[in-house]
């Protein structure tokens, strides 16, 4: 296991902002750490990479514990603070070659060139941070996240604020970085967990909501799939419950329903069966995706 937390939990003062969390992700795994704003993702990444001591429970990096051996756990483990803090009046290859004195690397300059080349700074190179766009900004955090060369990759909230064409450079880049390395990055995206990540935890007021593939939390997202129809009058619940194959009805809006059935059927048939023998006209009706963001609501709901 690269990344193993056992029963972490942490306060702030009274405020629980992780509760009895426990899981793993292992080596090579590229998996996405999501919830909305105050779930307790930073926290979470704060006491994997030794800067925030939990209230109890044990973290491990690589095998070594964050509480007994924090610095072999930082040498292992690289990490994209949110907000990205970068000094700004240094230029990026000064800035670089001061990460890489920090962890006491040998052949500074070589090591500064190749991460340059890794993460596409090539062309901004000569520049000073400040005088870099966000997505530029964005690749310097992470060339001095795997400066050392860490097995684990912690990338907090790494595409927040960028534009779309730089998201989806930098997206491009994680996915290419996440293919010889363990990352785990979060993000209140649900786009961003279905374009980079092989797995999926969601946390939500502390506590770890669902830990699965992308591709099963979306699969049983969609066992049961929603129809929205609308009637041209009003129509009671309770015959709408009685269309085979409706497993829900929800009034939207008027005379708009939204009916939830079984992902094995077709019903739509059904409903044009049932408008028929009412009397009712069918002035609209569409089938209602569900991804992994439906999940993301309903897990997390009682938020918001
Ligand atoms: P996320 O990264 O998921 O948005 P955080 O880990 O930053 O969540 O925060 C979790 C909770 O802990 C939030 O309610 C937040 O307000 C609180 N919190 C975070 N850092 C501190 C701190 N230094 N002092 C007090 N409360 C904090
Ligand atoms: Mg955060």
């Amino acid at each position: 296991m690269s990344i193993s937390i056992s029963n972490i939990t942490k306060t702030y003062g009274t405020q629980k902002a992780l509760d009895d969390v426990s899981f793993s992700v292992g080596s090579g795994e590229v998996v996405g750490f999501l919830g909305p704003n105050g779930a307790g993702k930073s926290t979470m990444m704060k006491i994997i990479t030794c800067f925030l001591p939990p209230n109890a429970g044990k973290a491990t990096v690589c095998g070594f514990d964050t509480a007994t051996d924090s610095l072999k756990v930082r040498r292992n483990v690289g990490y994209l603070p949110e907000h990205n803090p970068l000094y700004l009046d240094l230029y990026v290859k000064e800035y670089l070659d001061f990460v890489a004195g920090l962890h006491g690397l040998k052949d500074r300059t070589a090591r500064v060139r190749t991460m340059i080349e890794k993460v596409g700074l090539g062309p901004e190179q000569h520049k000073r941070i400040g005088a870099l766009s966000k997505g530029y900004r964005q690749r310097v955090g992470l060339a001095q996240a795997m400066i050392h060369d860490p097995q684990v990759l912690i990338l907090d909230e790494p595409t927040s604020g960028l534009d779309p064409n730089q998201l989806v450079e930098v997206r491009a880049l994680i996915k290419e970085i996440g293919k010889e390395r363990t990352v785990l990055l979060s993000t209140h995206i649900m786009q961003e967990v279905e374009a980079i990540c092989d797995r999926v935890i969601i946390i939500d007021h502390g506590k770890v909501v669902a830990d699965d593939k992308a591709s099963t939390l979306r699969s049983g997202a969609q066992q049961r799939e929603g129809l929205e129809v609308e009637f041209d009058r009003d129509v009671h619940a309770n015959l709408l419950l009685n269309i085979p194959g409706v497993l829900q009805a929800q009034r939207k809006q008027g005379h708009a329903w939204i009916l939830a059935h079984d992902a094995a059927r077709d019903v739509r048939p059904a409903v044009f069966q049932f408008a028929v023998e009412n009397g009712l006209q069918v002035l609209g009706l569409q089938k209602i995706e569900r991804g992994l963001e439906e999940v993301f609501k309903e897990l997390t709901r009682s938020g918001n």
